[in-house]
């Protein structure tokens, strides 16, 4: 290893406490995708962070890397791909109370309203208003970790 992996390492120990930057594979042009940081928010009072141990490529990631759209989701700002996965938890929101660190967990994509007539009637997948991952403006998951709805 030269001295550019050692002044990695240094920056990384200045960086802070322990405090490990979550990289993660985002898309920036047709064909092109590049490794860089992800901050994720704060672990909200209903969220979970998970360590990501697994993430498919799935057919609509494809489609993104080559047009950079698919129908009028268009990425217009880098965006981080990826939203079949799994992992263990690492950190839960104050108000989750049936996941705990540890847990091994797969994640549902897309994060639904709980407010709506679809939702209300146990279609969640119907919801109008549902967030996705990796399909814009929602990042994915293609990263060391995640954050995510406990509701899934
Ligand atoms: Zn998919
Ligand atoms: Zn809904």
């Amino acid at each position: 290893m030269g001295k550019g992996g050692k002044g990695a390492e240094a920056a990384a120990a200045a960086a802070g406490a322990g405090e490990e930057e979550n990289m993660a594979a985002w898309l920036v042009a047709k064909n092109t995708l590049k490794i860089m940081p992800f901050k994720l928010p704060p672990v909200g009072t209903y969220d979970v962070r998970v360590r990501m141990k697994a993430v498919g490529i799935c057919g609509s990631d494809v489609h993104y890397l080559r047009e950079m759209r698919i129908a009028h989701f268009v990425v217009k700002e880098p965006m981080v791909i990826g939203h079949e996965c799994a992992g263990v938890i690492e950190e839960v929101g104050s108000g989750v109370t049936h996941l705990a660190v540890g847990d091994r967990v797969a994640l549902e994509p897309g994060i639904s309203c709980w407010r709506c007539r679809h939702c209300k009637g146990g279609r969640y997948n119907l919801c109008e208003d549902m967030k996705f991952f990796a399909t814009p403006p929602v990042h994915g998951s293609l990263a060391n970790q995640a954050s995510k709805s406990k509701q899934f």
